[in-house]
């Protein structure tokens, strides 16, 4: 390199004091009754209000890379219906490009529909289905909304980050005679690492925490119709309301096939989101490690293709009287979908990769993904410390690891009937998934380390 050039280089380097955040927040609960997302058992609207939902967001510049903005969202998960159309008018009013952008949802289960997403899950009755569209119009506005807000509010900051441990996510997939099935399995595999991102003013003020946890958001169970965060909602409040003017952002990880356990009363959601606010204010306590140099950014969209399904299948589902309301619904739509010449055989998969300097990547997948891919995400990139968001930019379906797929249960086959997808993932799934890995990773200057 020329002597020139490289002090050239050298001055334009950024300082840690061009760092700076900003925040904002939008309540998103909804206005009254509304039907309510997760248990297909649900057979009529919320009832009351216990915690309010949220939409909050972090926007990041390091000084080098550009803008960031980071949302989470006290929601089940955003259909490519909301987070398309966030994206595009994020893009259009705020210059922010789609790898800058992150929508993460935390899977709380006592929130509402996000329309279109799982509704052939229920047999709605009339007028339900107009509030439902209703509020995922305001919400897509109410997103914009968070993200320019959180950009407006960009100042000089500092950015640190660590990890703790949180232990009441297990393995839910439990063998049995019969398959697998929801339950509890102690032996399958868990990932309990809780990660923590510090964002304060130049002054030294708590301004966000983001953090993050691999398990469903799940503590509240069907016959629950408040309104609320479950657990992470509650860890949010808490940490909340001990840093008063900080901002709480929970991050959903690969919880597919993670339980929170023990569940189904309001005091335990209560117990795990306190567990896990407890476990975040004492990594923050700890040295934290800064996050500062180039930001690096990669988004791609896959295909994942869907093993075929004869019409037959569906004809049957139609005729048979066991079948549930929303086998019929998944039928008559694949059904229609075929007679329209356009049958679904694939879904659209979105992969993202965020990178701060050399210090720490944040992979983001779409969709409910088994804990399967962060651990193999983790071994394939040993390197730099990792976090593997899933829930991220769109959720379609669950996404089994080939393991998973072939032991079947509802994270492989039970599920898509719900969001509405043809039938089981054709093998291959996780292979396709990681090539998509292997290319944002690669991107943003994480080659996969040789073969041994
Ligand atoms: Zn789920």
């Amino acid at each position: 390199m020329r002597p020139f050039l490289f002090f050239a280089l050298l001055a334009a380097a950024p300082s840690f004091a061009a760092v700076r955040a900003g925040v904002a927040r939008v309540d998103i609960t909804p206005s009254g009754p509304i039907w309510m997302s997760g248990y297909a058992s649900r057979n009529h609207p919320s009832e009351s209000v216990r915690q309010h939902l949220w939409a909050r967001a972090v926007a990041i510049d390091t000084g080098s890379g550009g803008r960031l903005v980071i949302v989470g969202t006290d929601l089940i998960g955003l259909p490519f219906e909301v987070a398309n159309e966030v994206a595009a008018r994020a893009r259009q009013k705020f210059g922010i490009e789609r790898s800058h952008l992150l929508l993460n949802s935390s899977h709380t289960h006592t929130g509402p529909v996000v329309w279109p997403n799982l509704a052939s899950m229920f047999a709605l009755p009339p007028g339900e289905d107009q509030k439902l569209k209703a509020y995922a119009a305001h919400l897509t506005d109410d997103l914009v909304a968070v993200i320019g807000g959180a950009l407006a509010d960009l100042r000089p900051a500092t950015i640190a980050f660590g990890f703790g441990q949180a232990g009441f996510a297990i393995n839910r997939r439990e063998p049995t005679a019969n398959g697998v099935r929801i339950g509890l399995n102690p032996s399958g595999p868990v990932d309990h690492e809780v990660p923590v991102i510090r964002i304060a003013s130049a002054d030294g003020h708590l301004l966000a925490i983001l953090f993050a946890y691999a398990c469903h958001n799940t503590t509240l169970t069907g016959e629950f119709y408040q309104i609320s965060g479950d657990y992470a909602g509650f860890a949010e409040a808490e940490l909340e309301s001990k840093n008063p003017g900080a901002t709480a952002v929970y991050l959903q990880l690969c919880a597919g096939d993670q339980n929170p356990n023990p569940r189904s009363t309001p005091e335990l959601a209560e117990q795990h989101g306190h567990e896990l606010a407890a476990e975040v204010g004492r990594v923050l306590t700890t040295s934290m490690k800064p996050l500062a140099g180039r930001l690096r950014t990669a988004y791609a969209m896959t295909t994942l293709p869907f093993a075929p399904v004869e019409r037959s299948t569906y004809e049957a589902d139609l005729r048979n009287p066991k079948s549930s309301p929303a086998a019929r619904q998944r039928a008559q739509k694949m059904l229609a979908a075929v007679d329209s010449g356009h049958p679904i055989r694939d879904t659209p998969y979105p992969v993202q990769a965020i990178r701060f300097g050399n210090a720490l990547t944040l992979l983001a997948l779409g969709g409910e993904v088994v804990v399967d891919y962060d651990l193999r995400a983790k071994r394939e990139y040993p390197g730099e410390p990792l976090i593997v968001a899933a829930y991220s930019n769109a959720v379609m379906c669950y996404i089994p690891s080939e393991r998973v797929l072939k032991e079947g249960g509802y994270e492989a086959v039970d599920n898509l009937i719900y969001y509405g997808q043809p039938g089981p993932f054709a093998p291959g799934v996780e292979n396709t998934v990681f090539e998509a890995v292997h290319k944002v990773m690669k991107e943003v200057g994480q080659a996969l380390p040789p073969a041994r």
